[in-house]
């Protein structure tokens, strides 16, 4: 097959040989015209030669995205299959024996603008790249004859598809048959999963490792999981013997899954749900209040970086609320999913709050997203989730 060629700008090659997957609008040379965007092509620059093919966007801010460096790489079946067959085996050597998973993290797994999640026999693709969205048919085909899967469901409802002129739409079911509410099993324990109605795909597996790095701290304790969603947090620490949980979370079917969550790990005699303001019932709380360990987990306050300063004045906020509801040696575990909030940044947040908060924190330890949700380090916008366990005093 032939490729159109894209030219890059002399002197913006450093980035791509080092293994960065984008290069940007203004990075382009010369591109043939009336391209349609997510349109496979090539990667040229006119002293280091070929640099890789992949999507081609006219438009769109991130005007490449490398798929492969292999010159003789058609991008066919064999090739998302070969790329989703890697991905498996990462997973199983991080997540033993599991089922459950995000499959595909985009540029991680060098399938640049693709997500795609896995549930047992189930599948779940979002794509937040138009090259991802032409290629529909093809990374379809190429689950269906790796996993044949009992259903493959098509989610078109993130924000970052505006980047890429792509519209919105509900949820769509491409293959098989989905009905209701289905059930995974996780190391933190087991959680049913909404893949048609839930936020994102269904479930946040980005937090699994830090649910299990929190963990060790709730037994005998008090807890609280704000921003709970379906009690990824709060499920994990009673399992893990917490005392008491409470989950808050402002959105009703978030909590109703929880509530079933902890029906269906034996934990519903020690946990709570409560629907509400997870700031409000925060502020009302106090050193002598009812909780020792406090997980906060807001939604990303910081959309763009227009946003930022705002954002980090929300996040200090709720964080120096948490801080002053823990008693001495209580345990904050913060996190924030925003992209643009970098990890200094974030400790920079944590010392305001704790400064507002008039308290002393320990670092207990800094995180980031889990195993199935690798950062590629050659691209840093790979990393979005910070999440650090401190000792309040
Ligand atoms: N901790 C969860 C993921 C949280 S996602 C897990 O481990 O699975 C963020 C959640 O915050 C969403 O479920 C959203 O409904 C909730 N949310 C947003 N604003 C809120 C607020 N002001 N108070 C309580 N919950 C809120």
């Amino acid at each position: 097959m032939d490729y159109p060629t894209i030219v890059l700008k002399p002197k913006e090659e450093n980035r791509l040989i080092s293994g960065h997957l984008w290069a940007f609008s203004n990075e382009i040379a010369k591109a043939p015209e009336g391209i349609v965007p997510g349109t496979l092509a090539d990667l040229v620059h006119s002293r280091s030669g070929f640099l890789g093919r992949g999507f081609y966007h006219p438009h769109s801010l991130i005007a490449f995205r490398i798929l492969t460096d292999q010159k003789d790489q058609e991008i066919d079946q064999a090739f998302f299959e070969k790329r989703f067959a890697d991905a498996v085996n990462w997973r199983e050597r991080c997540y033993p024996g599991a089922t459950a998973y995000r499959l595909i993290f985009g540029e991680s797994d060098r399938l640049p603008g693709l997500i795609v999640d896995r549930y047992g026999d189930y599948f779940v693709i979002q794509a937040i790249a138009a090259g991802i969205e032409r290629a529909r048919p093809t990374i379809v085909q190429a689950l269906k004859s790796l996993f044949q899967p009992k259903a493959i469901i098509w989610r078109a409802d993130s924000a970052l598809r505006d980047l890429e002129g792509l519209p919105q739409a509900a949820p769509q079911v491409l293959h098989g048959a989905l009905s209701g509410r289905m059930q995974i099993e996780t190391e933190n324990g087991k959680f049913w999963v909404d893949l048609l109605g839930g936020q994102k795909t269904g479930f946040y597996f980005d937090q699994r490792d830090n649910r299990q790095a929190l963990a060790p701290f709730c037994k005998g304790k008090r807890v609280l999981d704000a921003f709970s969603y379906s009690g990824g947090f709060g499920i994990a620490a009673a399992s893990a013997g917490a005392k008491e949980v409470v989950l808050v979370d402002s959105a009703h079917a978030a909590l109703e899954l929880a509530q079933e969550n902890a029906e269906l790990n034996g934990v519903a005699d020690r946990t709570t749900c409560v629907e509400g303001d997870a700031l409000a019932l925060l502020a009302r709380e106090n050193p002598g209040g009812p909780f020792d360990v406090i997980a906060i987990d807001p939604p990303a306050y910081a959309r763009s970086k227009k946003h930022l300063p705002a954002a980090l004045k929300a996040y200090e906020k709720l964080n120096a609320l948490a801080m002053k509801a823990l008693p001495k040696g209580g345990i904050l575990a913060s996190s924030s999913c925003s992209h643009h909030v970098g990890r200094e940044t974030f400790l920079e947040m944590l010392r305001r709050s704790a400064k507002k908060a008039e308290r002393r924190a320990r670092l207990v330890e800094l995180r980031s997203q889990a195993k199935d949700h690798p950062v590629l380090l050659a691209m840093p916008e790979t990393e979005y989730l910070k999440f650090a366990i401190l000792k309040i005093d």
